[in-house]
């Protein structure tokens, strides 16, 4: 993918990586915390000495979302040093409104939850910059239905693809009547123990969704979503132990 990182462990110890923004936080008198997604080392922490002076050399490019190219000084801890940001794209277009903003936040989230260590998952870091551009492009893009095809896409990248072409259990695939996040997937009539109703819209919006680009994502009704939403929270909980934030604020 050409967005790799080189570590320099015996020089300087430096790392040079490309990587997105997902958090930025305030600490100290002038500094700032970052949580940075990379393509190839997870997450990082690191901290920018002296961001939040006028006169800071980084200037506004340690806002969340944005993508970057970074110079990292290896830390002693898991907390490095910024010592150089060039700015690939600040999805500037993310804080144009609050839903796209409430969007891109949840969407980061997701990935800071799901994929919180120094594992590389370069699909879920394409993934994330993806979609991140393409909402910032496309305000109308900040949708409930959206965000659960991303994060239904993010549980494909992270591994924990749910089973939606027969009963996970028994394999049977003619009727379908729940899904089991204990199970992995749908699930029949006779393996329902532990499920939750999903009808055939939801499952064929799932299916659907996955099948095409984010930006393609297909329409969908209240209820089917709201079952589409369930199915992927539970996924995550029962097979990395996590919760997730709401998919949406509505
Ligand atoms: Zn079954």
């Amino acid at each position: 993918m050409g967005a790799g990182s080189r570590v320099h462990w015996n020089l300087s110890k430096v790392i040079e990586t490309e990587g997105l923004i997902l958090r930025s936080i305030r600490y100290g008198e002038a500094d700032r915390i970052l949580h940075i997604y990379t393509p190839d080392e997870g997450r990082m922490g690191a901290i920018a000495k002296g961001a939040r002076k006028t006169k800071s050399r980084f200037g506004a490019r340690l806002e969340p979302f944005t993508r970057a190219r970074f110079t990292l000084r290896v830390g002693r801890g898991d907390l490095h040093s910024i010592s150089g940001v060039e700015t690939i794209s600040p999805n500037g277009g993310l804080r144009d409104s609050a839903d796209s903003l409430d969007w891109a936040a949840r969407a980061c989230d997701a990935v800071a939850r799901l994929l919180d260590g120094p594992d590389p998952h370069p699909h879920a870091y394409n993934l994330l910059v993806n979609s991140l551009d393409s909402v910032s492009n496309s305000r109308e893009l900040a949708t409930k239905a959206i965000q659960v095809s991303y994060r239904l896409k993010l549980l494909v990248a992270a591994g924990l693809q749910p089973h939606l072409s027969s009963c996970a259990v028994c394999g049977d695939e003619d009727l379908i009547s729940g899904f089991s996040g204990e199970a992995g997937g749908v699930v029949c009539p006779s393996c329902s123990a532990a499920s939750f109703p999903l009808g055939a819209e939801a499952l064929q919006w799932m299916v659907d969704a996955l099948g095409h680009p984010l930006v393609d994502t297909p329409k969908v009704g209240e209820i089917a979503l709201r079952q589409a939403d369930r199915a992927v929270s539970e996924t995550v909980e029962f097979h990395a132990n996590i919760r997730l934030r709401p998919a949406s604020a509505r």
